[in-house]
């Protein structure tokens, strides 16, 4: 279920689309967008925003449960820039898109860890009722024993092969061209820096982080709805080098046996007996919470099958004001399976009269039949009826017939 299809829209692919199909359907909207080609600057921007979020799990699973504004909420968007991952796709940079002639404002954006999301199941009962839960979370801390450094004071170097800048540039020859390849420092694995082995933190082993479990108190209020978040700020990984992203936790609502939710509204379906519905009785309704709702029909008035009734107020709580929605019951009427003959004479007196026959004219041949039971599974109007044919062919049945 999504909730909106903006940026689907954008990228012109339905919400179920794979990352392939993403990233196809980007190339073809970003190479005709392009500002270098002619396109609009803004429309680029969007489609490329677009692609952004729906590309990574995290952020396109917060989309599809909260829409635009729950990425907002989740903070951490920071705009990239949209020729940054163009090129990071593309491999742009060299040929015609060189010189990017807008972008410049996202360029001093702030590093963070990755934000952790994580989607929890809550049951209606929780949701009604309020509850805290706690969530166990593992992620990496700055490592306690060397303040993140990775190894005794001093014994972090800046790697002499790429003098700290983590790469190593090395050149090919393909025919008239040279090329320029990029990748990380065989020395230092890209990190830019060097610790002895013998200086090197016992504890993190020159990571600068290890991993910590921590335990989250998540509340979760009465009325909350699916789709809704929950964020810890600074809780995801710690990193020497970055702030530390947040954990988005994401309330999902499990389906309940007997109540269906509309907002803040509740649906049931109830059965009662033909009596209650003809002479009034009453029901019980089991809520959410430790009770019972005793729900009187009062005599006087009859309840016809799937007639809707409301229960002011005892909806779920709304989570701003705690004012409960409605209980919205579905009302469907058991018929008794026989009555004793003797009884009619009672029936007749209580009901309606029966509906006088309808008057033909005299050109109208008036045919007496009678009715037999349909069957109940697998066939009915226009269903075929292979198996049953041999069973019983003679007997003409519903669908065969043409008057
Ligand atoms: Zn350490
Ligand atoms: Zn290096």
């Amino acid at each position: 279920m999504v909730r909106e299809t903006k940026f689907y829209d954008l990228l012109d692919v339905p919400p179920t689309a794979s990352e392939a199909d993403l990233k196809k359907a980007y190339r073809k909207k970003a190479l005709r967008l392009h500002p270098d080609k002619g396109g609009d600057p803004d429309q680029f921007k969007e489609v490329t925003h677009a692609y952004e979020v729906l590309n990574d799990p995290d952020k396109r699973a917060l989309y599809d449960a909260r829409g635009e504004a729950g990425l907002s909420e989740s903070g951490g968007m920071g705009g990239m820039d949209p020729q940054d991952l163009f090129s990071q796709l593309f491999g742009g940079g060299g040929g015609g898109f060189g010189g990017s002639p807008f972008g410049g404002g996202g360029q001093q954006r702030q590093r963070k860890t990755k934000d952790l999301v994580h989607r929890v199941h809550v049951t209606l009962e929780d949701l009604y009722k309020g509850k805290t839960t706690k969530l166990a979370l593992t992620r990496n801390i700055i490592c306690t024993k060397c303040s993140g450094k990775g190894g005794k004071d001093g014994a972090v170097r800046k790697c002499p092969t790429c003098s700290g800048r983590g790469i190593k540039i090395t050149m090919r020859q393909m025919g008239p061209m040279i090329q320029q390849i990029q990748s990380p420092c065989d020395e230092c694995s890209g990190n830019g820096e060097i610790i002895n082995a013998k200086d090197r933190c016992t504890q993190c082993k020159g990571k600068k982080v290890i991993p910590d479990k921590k335990f989250l108190e998540v509340h979760i209020d009465k009325g909350m709805k699916g789709g809704q978040t929950i964020q810890f700020r600074g809780e995801s990984d710690q990193s020497p080098s970055a702030e530390a992203g947040d954990v988005i936790i994401v309330i999902e609502e499990k389906p309940h046996e007997r109540f269906r939710r509309q907002e803040n509204d509740l649906i049931i379906d109830v059965e009662i007996d033909l009596l209650t519905a003809l002479a009034g009785g009453e029901f019980p309704v089991r809520h959410l919470d430790e009770r019972a709702l005793i729900v009187k029909v009062h005599p006087g008035e009859v309840t016809k099958h799937g007639d809707l009734k409301v229960i002011h107020g005892q909806g779920m709580p709304s989570q701003r004001h705690h004012e409960p929605g409605d209980l919205y019951v579905r009302l469907s009427i058991k018929f008794p399976e026989n009555i004793d003959p003797s009884v009619y004479p009672l029936l007749e007196k209580a009901l309606p009269p029966r509906r006088p026959m309808e008057k033909f004219p005299a050109n109208i041949v008036l045919d007496e039949v009678s009715m037999d039971d349909a069957e109940q599974s697998g066939g009915g109007p226009g269903h075929s009826h292979d198996d049953a044919m041999d069973e019983d062919a003679e007997e003409p049945r519903v669908q065969c017939a043409n008057q």
